[in-house]
């Protein structure tokens, strides 16, 4: 019988999934006992503020995440009803992708459900709404500190031992894989040799404090500032509207970014000057002059992201062992990534739980049967908005770029509005293996896949992916 579920990594896969296997499977197992191991000694306070789009606060709100993110009043984020797009070369308004729907007041799946619109928050009041969240239900525990290193199949017991890098151990019946894109329970038990790539972009990121700009922003709550060269997302964070989230998006090569993360020591300011240059060099000349400011502003200490991606098709499973989240399925970040870890953790538990009777194996595979698709149909698209997006262009093509823009976000309105309405708690869990014939089904059949961003309508499928 289940009843030791052990997580890796309290990020957002990992506190929700502690949170979705908290309430799918205490009503059936009493005695459960949840334990999320974290690396660091503390939550993390790094990465900046993250868009969360309507399917993601909807299944926070399910988790009881956003009533605790509320009582941080003015920094539990700022509410985005849409993210405006501006050319940062001529400053005029290219399109927008829209949170609020046709009401105007966020999307639901039907007339009488919540609605819900985008949301922009601090990644850190995000993370301590989660830990208090999970804190309110007994049997989950969060232990800091705890680097995981290996993991052993024990046979005759049917448990999974998991070993720390202080020597520690602990032993549960399934062991939950939500350490990131550099994840050791990939590298070392899942699938062994699935390394994380370089995407060839970066995002250099910073806050900055409205009240020593001297120009006024030139968008409601969030912006994306297309150049030739990359894109600006500027954004408030909190209610009052007193600091600004800065993200470059970049197309830089791997050895280029590689001095350029340190986030600490006597380099730091040298790397956030030399960091501070290159967004000046791509923004400086912005006809908006709240760009301008922003990318010549000495006030920002800029910090660089390399992002990298875990190749597409790689194993989610071994043993008694699985991966969801960044670990399983990291990408290039759209408003969307994090949903697809949250839609994860829900999906799973909700699986698992119809299937507790039945050997791990099978929720596993028909996990990854609801998954597989869906998630190499969003890899894929995001990879494809980036080249679009963010991709280092000449003149003439960045102005064909912007007017293409405009079509793409109404080309792609129908498939953001069923993304943006799905619900993973509704979403049919088939009732048996043999009826889905393993990973080709889709949970959202032209809905989630079809992304926020994404540039096509048709059906999500490893047939019309493009990479
Ligand atoms: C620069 C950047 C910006 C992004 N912006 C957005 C955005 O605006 N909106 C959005 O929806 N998505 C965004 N994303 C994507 C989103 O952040 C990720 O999809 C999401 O955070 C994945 O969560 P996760 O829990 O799977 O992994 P992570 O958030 O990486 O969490 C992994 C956790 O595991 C811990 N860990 C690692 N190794 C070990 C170990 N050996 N033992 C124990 N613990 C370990 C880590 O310390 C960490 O706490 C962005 C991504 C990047 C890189």
């Amino acid at each position: 019988m289940l009843r030791d579920i052990l997580i890796i990594g309290s990020g957002l896969s990992g506190l929700s999934a502690a949170l979705s296997f908290s309430y799918y499977l205490s009503p059936r197992i009493p005695d459960l006992r949840i334990t999320v191991f974290e690396l660091h000694s503390v939550p993390s306070t790094t990465g900046g503020a993250i868009g969360l789009s309507p399917t993601a606060l909807r299944h926070f709100d399910h988790l009881g995440i956003l009533d605790e993110l509320a009582r941080y009043g003015p920094d539990s984020g700022v509410d985005v009803d849409a993210i405006e797009m501006f050319s940062a070369r001529t400053g005029k308004s290219l399109s927008q992708v829209d949170f609020s729907g046709k009401d105007g007041v966020g999307y639901g799946d039907g007339p009488d459900t919540k609605t819900y619109k985008g949301r922009r928050v601090m990644r850190i009041n995000l993370a301590l709404a989660m830990i208090a969240a999970a804190e309110k239900r007994g049997h989950i525990k969060i232990v800091f500190g705890k680097k995981f290193s290996k993991a052993v199949e024990l046979d005759d017991e049917d448990k999974i031992e998991i070993f720390f890098a202080d020597g520690s151990r602990a032993t549960g019946d399934l062991m939950v894989g939500c350490d990131g894109v550099w994840s050791a329970t990939r590298r070392r038990y899942v699938d062994p040799g699935c390394e994380a790539e370089y995407t060839g972009f970066s995002l250099v990121q910073g806050t900055i404090n409205t009240s020593t700009m001297k120009t006024s922003a030139h968008f409601r709550s969030t912006s994306l500032n297309i150049s030739k060269s990359g894109s600006l997302l500027m954004t408030f964070y909190d209610k009052p509207r007193d600091g600004m989230f800065v993200s470059a998006m970049l197309e830089c090569q791997e050895t280029a970014v590689r001095d350029h993360t340190e986030t600490r020591g006597w380099n730091r300011v040298m790397i956030s000057e030399s960091l501070r240059r290159e967004v000046y060099s791509r923004f400086g000349n912005s006809a908006i002059p709240c760009v301008r400011e922003v990318s010549s502003s000495t006030d920002i200490d800029w910090m660089l992201y390399p992002i990298y991606q875990v190749p597409v098709g790689g194993k989610w499973h071994n043993g008694r062992a699985i991966l969801i989240g960044d670990a399983a399925h990291a990408m290039l970040p759209r408003d969307e990534s994090a949903a697809y870890a949250i839609d994860d953790s829900i999906i799973l538990a909700r699986v698992v739980a119809q299937y507790l009777d039945q050997p791990l194996e099978t929720s596993f595979q028909i996990y990854e049967s609801l998954r597989r698709t869906d998630v190499t149909h969003a890899y894929h698209e995001s990879m494809k908005l980036w080249q679009r997006r963010h991709k280092d262009t000449g003149t003439f093509e960045s102005w064909i770029r912007e007017r293409l823009l405009r079509f793409y976000t109404r080309h792609t309105q129908h498939s953001r509005r069923i993304a943006f309405e799905y619900d993973a708690r509704k979403t049919a869990i088939p009732t048996s293996l043999s009826t889905r014939n393993s990973s080709q089904f889709s949970l959202r059949p032209s809905s989630k896949s079809q992304s926020s961003f994404s540039s096509t309508d048709s059906p999500p499928s490893r047939a019309n992916s493009s990479v």
